[in-house]
């Protein structure tokens, strides 16, 4: 496992815009379809937005019609932590990086083959590494 990363409030703050902090940090949710990859293509990596941490490949990327980024596996299973979240009267799994506990989206079981998992993310939480 990589070192765990931990800032107070005031540090990520400093660190992160305001709409990333509140996504990231405080379980914010952007609105669909405003996010700078939902619709992305690129090859590359998508790393936490926080930390650094590589956490999804383009290549488990796919269209979910969401209007948010959505993959069906991470690059490591060991790099996400999935929590039970009963937070807007749902009962949803939350997504959070394993290294510094940034909120990162949720995730739902009806995802496309192999896994069947769809990996629901926020563009906030993520930083696209293109492939060079
Ligand atoms: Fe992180």
């Amino acid at each position: 496992m990589p070192d765990k990363v931990v800032k107070s409030d005031t540090e990520w703050r400093e660190a992160l815009t305001p709409e990333q902090f509140q996504i990231c940090r405080c379980s914010g949710t952007e609105r669909a379809f405003t996010g700078r990859y939902w619709n992305t293509k690129t090859p590359g990596v998508y790393a936490c937005a926080c930390c650094g941490e590589d956490l999804f490949s383009s290549q488990t990327k796919y269209d979910s019609g969401t209007g948010w980024p959505s993959f069906w596996k991470p690059i490591d299973d060991e790099r996400v932590v999935v929590k039970t979240d009963h937070s807007h009267g749902m009962i949803r799994s939350e997504v959070l990086c394993a290294r510094c506990d940034a909120h990162l989206g949720h995730v739902f079981d009806d995802g496309p083959p192999p896994t069947g998992l769809r990996y629901c993310l926020n563009s906030a939480s993520l930083e696209l590494k293109p492939e060079s």
